[in-house]
């Protein structure tokens, strides 16, 4: 009988004062003893609110009756039939809106949701430790051969998907490394590389191409993919970074997020002298933004050893858009929080470098469009705060390269990729999803419209004919 009044299950943490001067994994996931117990409190409802919250529908309940019965490797295989993420997506999602949110017991309000997302890492961690994840194989070869552009959550989803139907899928990425966000913009302490490398080595090994050092719109132009391939999915993300647009943005010290993140995740700042890659960042950080890329460049910037790291946003704590359990991260490692200020202008010191940032305070006023009370400026209010290093993370829209290669490609005002009633774009055969089309989202939608295009693509294929 499942027991749900058992204590929910949290795994094991390193504490704010430990993994603020390292890069270990944070939460550091549970024993087989500490799942067992956690799956115990699931009641394995029939109508699983939490598959129907889940944007890629894994079969929650059925996982973990598995996990139940110590059927490891067939737990595994059950989430991987509509994920090929589940240890990235066990660590990432905001299972506070999908899953746990939508849990029966969350709901009662009697006891804390089943901790789905540990159980998900749980699964995928020990399938692969005990050799029994199976990377599923198509069962005969269609003849067709299609493209991905990028090789994030959401071209590998779609990858993963198109391969399993038979088709030959090779996707092209620009950078020497693949996983998109997962790999440049998500810290390794969230989400470690050895991780993304096992769950981008599964979909290798169902037999999906993935070539590193390809800038589609430069190395190789989308007609000619289109030329090559038989359909084409564009997910090639939102890495545009939103500027403010105060004086000062260009002085020497101030870095967008993404390009901070990646020069700390992907070339390994971190690690300097050990690699030559190093950033130079000042004492006294402000990063101005509330949302995930703001906490992990707050969180990144601790690392790095700073004196101290202000996170400066324009809605109070209730308004901040990042995970609730990375706000609560960046709080336990010393991260402050100066709520209800928007930037007003950077000023350089002497030698043109940041030194001070000037602010002003708002306050709320009526809900805008997305049903958020708006910030409202409150004059006279200006303060300052001294600083030597900005990293902007106001957000990120969709990579212009392929688009203003491709004028015949119809985007949206803030330039994302637009398609029709059936999910192709203005182009024949050229799929897209993801951030190009939503301009930033979340891991799991880029997922979702990842495998929905893949169905899409198989139909159009289909039209073609048999090869
Ligand atoms: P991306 O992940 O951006 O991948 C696109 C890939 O395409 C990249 O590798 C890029 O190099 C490549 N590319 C671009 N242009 C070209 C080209 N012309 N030719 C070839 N390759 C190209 N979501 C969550 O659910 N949970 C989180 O905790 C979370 N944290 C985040 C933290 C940060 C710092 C950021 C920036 C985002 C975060 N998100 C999070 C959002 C999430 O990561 C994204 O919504 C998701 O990665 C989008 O997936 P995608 O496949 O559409 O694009």
């Amino acid at each position: 009988m499942p027991n749900p009044s058992l204590p929910r299950q949290t795994g094991k943490r390193q504490s704010g004062e430990e993994r603020r001067h390292n890069y270990e994994e944070v939460a550091q996931g549970c024993n087989l003893e500490e799942a067992m117990q956690e799956a115990e409190r699931c009641l394995n409802c029939k109508d699983a609110p939490c598959t129907k919250a889940c944007p890629v529908n894994v079969q929650i309940p059925e996982f973990i009756q598995l996990l139940k019965e110590g059927k490891i490797g067939e737990s595994a295989s059950k989430i991987m039939e509509t994920s090929l993420l589940p240890a990235i997506c066990g660590r990432v999602c905001p299972q506070e809106t999908h899953c746990e949110g939508n849990c029966v017991l969350h709901k009662g309000g009697k006891f804390p949701a089943v901790a789905v997302g540990l159980l998900e890492r749980f699964v995928a961690d020990e399938a692969r430790k005990q050799d029994k994840l199976i990377a599923p194989k198509p069962e005969k070869e269609s003849g067709f051969k299609v493209a991905m552009i990028g090789s994030g959550p959401s071209s590998l989803s779609c990858a993963a998907e198109l391969r399993k139907l038979g088709h030959k899928v090779v996707v092209f990425e620009a950078l020497h490394d693949f996983g998109g966000v997962l790999r440049y913009g998500i810290p390794s302490f969230r989400l470690p590389r050895e991780i993304i490398k096992a769950e981008v080595d599964t979909i290798s090994d169902m037999g999906v191409e993935i070539t590193p050092d390809i800038l589609v719109g430069s190395s190789i132009t989308l007609d000619e993919l289109r030329e090559e391939y038989d359909a084409v999915y564009i997910g090639s993300g939102a890495g545009l970074p939103t500027m403010p647009n105060i004086p000062g943005e260009n002085l020497v010290g101030v870095y967008s997020a993404n390009e901070f993140l990646t020069r700390v995740n992907l070339m390994q700042a971190y690690r300097f002298p050990e690699v030559d890659t190093p950033v130079h960042v000042g004492k006294n950080v402000v990063v101005l933004g509330g949302g995930n890329s703001a906490m992990d460049a707050a969180r990144c910037a601790m690392r790095l050893g700073r004196e101290s790291v202000t996170i400066v946003y324009r809605r109070g704590k209730d308004g901040l858009p990042a995970r609730e359990e990375e706000i609560e991260n960046a709080e336990e490692e010393g991260i402050k929080f100066q709520f209800l200020t928007v930037p007003k202008e950077i000023v350089a010191d002497e030698d043109g470098k940041v030194a001070i940032l000037k602010c002003l305070k708002t306050e709320l006023g009526e809900p805008d469009a997305s049903g958020r009370r708006r910030p409202q400026v409150i004059e006279g209010s200006g303060f300052d705060i001294k600083t030597d290093s900005i990293i902007i993370a106001l957000g990120q829209s969709p990579n212009p390269i392929i688009t203003n290669t491709n004028p015949d490609l119809k985007t949206n005002k803030w330039g994302a990729v637009e398609l029709n009633e059936a999910g192709e774009t203005s182009l024949k055969g050229v799929y897209a999803g993801g951030d190009i089309t939503r301009g930033g989202a979340t891991v799991l939608l880029a997922m979702k419209d990842g495998i929905e295009a893949a169905e899409k693509m198989h139909k159009y294929l289909e039209t073609k004919g048999a090869k």
